[in-house]
């Protein structure tokens, strides 16, 4: 296999040449091994042959006709063109070809031929651009074919990107291996992968099309799972520490300035149960907003630490992280030293660092800080990251790497259905917190007009005069071009500070800013040093403020649902009653339905729910912002099915592993997978 895989693969087919070899590698192409991979974006239908009167302009046609004449000219540019003067019955068109003038040797008026190429329309004038012909002894019909068309880039064409694919099914495929088990493919009766492929370059026929894209989806999906499954399976077969817990939660409990709520006491059981068995723990928790999930974190922090152990939060934010920081030594003041809070702002980092590494601290809390190399633990038991999807899967494990075998709880705010969490997660361990704090009063939701906006400033302000903190977000960070009529955080910054609200202490916050900055106005705002909050979404879920009671959403019809129940939540999380008001300018049709779906219920897994319905998955995880491979053909939002019997698939086959009930061919794609994983996967 002499360097099948390596660069100068590609240059040994006829016309790729240095500049083309650079071209292919910005399409992410750098073997021909690659090109198999590299899917058609869709197809141009040769055999559809097609009249001179009926074509437009762009269109991709057959067209046929007899040659009149032949000439080459050369532009003021210096490209030399060659045009075929054609004529079908009575019909003139033309064909047109750069740097091709052996063309006029090859070929002669009155001949027949048959051209397929894009479309050019001028007036009346039909031209096809750089055909490709054919003569009638050419056997059309194997011709005159379905053939693909590639994403392309500066320097390569269709027929470069044919010619490689060509070559590549002729020479890589032969040596491809099948990468699903042979009784995946018997059970939902799927062609090989060779077959496929071919079938999808070059596809023969509808029912065969359709079957080779249901296995290169199956493919993609299946790899996901199993790729997620083969990480948390080490993980969770790992000999983990079986914790003690007599007494802990007592005593937590005492400390706690509040009772638990029934949904967090049974979730900490959970986790106490997980934890004091020597199984590594893997569990999800997931709790709307502001339904205490921090207090559940702590719980199990402190279980960690009871028993020697270190344990590690991650918070998406340093003022969060820090927030949480606070609160854990207020609960636990005869630990104090041997808290830790790390974030890229912290000082002294090296000292931190070194009582992690030494073992002189146990309760760490930090931000993505805490991922860097130099950071190293002692005796880490317990990771917990609060995530709210920021952190990615990669990320996650990076973290959960740093361990022995430690136990790992996420916590996360978004409800997401099993099929999803699935997706994210692999075969999980689940807790929900369903149920808020008692005493919560509901966030009253009310939709105003823009034009309503001066009006809706007055009711902000008397709430402040009654020593409440509000915030308003908005779409975009300052005004821009080609955004008219959007609500810049910026300019809606200025004009409250020297018009409605000049009396108050106002603040902005953006993504635009320098973290520092950030943080010491969010820190303000947390302090009560501020009393209106301009921002973008980059409070979503950064800060825990309980006497904000306000939230005003500007152009709430730019945001998902999931996104402004996410914003919402930044209030209602202390004893005060309070508002979320959606100021929107004439709202589309959709936008009305979220609205009045925000306006309804504030119960985020019905909102999920219902947003799912209405747009599909989707939206609900861009694969980017979870670092999890991108997906080709596969798309979360018609693929769910699918998914679903990839899931069942490798569950059953990892089980069979386990009980060594795996047929060869299994194994050995098993292997072959935890390789791939460690190099897709880890950093
Ligand atoms: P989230 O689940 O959104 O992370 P938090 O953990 O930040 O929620 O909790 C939100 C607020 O509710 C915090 O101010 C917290 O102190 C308070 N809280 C948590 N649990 C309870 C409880 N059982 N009773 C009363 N207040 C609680
Ligand atoms: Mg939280």
């Amino acid at each position: 296999m002499a360097d099948m895989h390596t660069h100068s693969d590609l240059t040994r087919v006829k016309g790729i040449g240095i500049k083309k070899k650079t071209a292919l590698a910005r399409l992410g192409i750098n073997s021909l091994k690659d090109m198999l991979f590299h899917y058609p974006r869709g197809y141009a239908d040769k055999s559809n042959r097609r009249r001179v009167h009926e074509v437009a302009e762009g269109d991709a046609a057959t067209l046929s006709g007899i040659v009149k004449s032949i000439q080459t000219t050369r532009s003021n540019g210096g490209r030399v063109m060659t045009r075929f003067q054609m004529l079908e019955d009575m019909t003139p068109f033309e064909l047109l070809f750069f740097n091709a003038a052996y063309l006029e040797k090859q070929y002669s008026a009155g001949e027949t031929l048959t051209a397929f190429g894009q479309v050019h329309k001028s007036g009346r004038q039909v031209t096809l651009i750089h055909p490709e012909i054919f003569r009638e002894s050419d056997q059309l019909e194997q011709q005159l074919v379905i053939m693909p068309l590639y994403p392309l880039t500066e320097g390569i064409t269709q027929r470069d990107m044919a010619a490689l694919i060509r070559e590549a099914l002729d020479t890589v495929l032969p040596e491809l291996e099948e990468t699903l088990p042979e009784s995946v493919l018997r059970r939902h009766r799927m062609p090989g992968l060779k077959a496929s492929l071919r079938e999808l370059h070059f596809p023969t026929d509808r029912a065969r099309y359709k079957a080779a894209k249901y296995r290169l989806v199956f493919e993609e999906l299946w790899s996901l799972q199993l790729n997620l499954a083969l990480l948390r399976v080490d993980a969770k077969r790992g000999k983990g520490i079986a914790f003690r817990t007599e007494h802990v939660l007592d005593h937590y409990m005492r400390v706690l300035p509040f009772r638990l709520t029934e949904a967090q006491h049974s979730a900490i059981m959970d986790i106490y149960t997980d934890m004091s068995k020597d199984k590594v723990m893997y569990r999800l928790l997931q709790g709307d907003v502001g339904s205490g999930k921090t207090a559940v974190a702590f719980a199990a922090m402190a279980l960690a630490a009871r028993n020697g152990y270190q344990s590690v939060l991650m918070a998406p934010t340093e003022l969060l992280a820090a927030q949480h920081f606070e609160a854990m030594k207020r609960l636990f003041p005869e630990s104090v030293d041997r808290m830790a809070l790390l974030t890229s702002a912290s000082k002294h980092k090296k000292k931190l660092r070194e009582g992690m590494s030494g073992g002189a601290t146990d309760w760490i809390i930090g931000t993505h800080a805490l991922l860097e190399e130099e950071v190293v633990f002692d005796r880490l038991g317990l990771v917990i990251t609060d995530e709210q999807h920021r952190f990615g899967v990669r990320q996650r494990n990076r973290l959960e790497e740093k361990g022995l075998s430690p136990d790992v709880l996420i916590m996360t705010a978004t409800p997401i259905p099993r099929t999803l969490s699935l997706v994210l997660y692999g075969d999980v361990d689940v807790s929900l917190l369903r149920e808020l704090p008692a005493g919560r009063k509901p966030i009253e939701t009310i939709y105003v007009q823009k034009k309503q906006f001066q009006r809706l400033c007055l009711k902000v302000d008397q709430l402040i005069e009654t020593g409440r903190q509000a915030y308003m977000v908005c779409p975009l960070v300052e005004d821009s071009e080609g955004s008219a009529g959007l609500q810049s955080a910026q300019s809606l910054f200025e004009d409250l500070r020297s018009g409605a609200f000049r009396h108050r202490r106002v603040g902005l916050v953006h993504g635009k800013m320098k973290s520092s900055e950030k943080n010491q106005v969010m820190t303000a705002f947390a302090d009560g040093h501020l009393d209106l909050l301009v921002s973008t979404t980059v409070i979503e879920v950064g800060i825990n403020v309980p006497n904000a009671s306000v939230m005003v959403v500007m152009d709430c019809d730019r945001f998902g649902l999931s996104q402004l129940h996410q914003l919402r939540g930044r209030v209602g999380r202390g004893e005060h009653a309070s508002y979320c008001y959606l100021v929107a300018d004439r709202p589309g049709e959709v936008a009305k339905q979220r609205i009045k779906k925000m306006v309804e219920t504030q119960d985020g897994f019905e909102i999920a729910d219902w947003d799912l319905k209405l747009r599909g998955p989707g939206e609900f995880f861009g694969t980017r912002q979870h670092g999890l491979p991108p997906l080709k053909l596969a798309d979360l939002s018609r693929h769910l099915d699918i998914l679903a019997l990839c899931q069942k698939e490798v569950v059953d086959l990892l089980q069979r592993e386990n009980t060594k009930q795996l047929e060869q061919d299994e194994i050995e794609l098993l292997r072959r997978r935890r390789h791939e994983v460690f190099e897709s996967f880890s950093i």
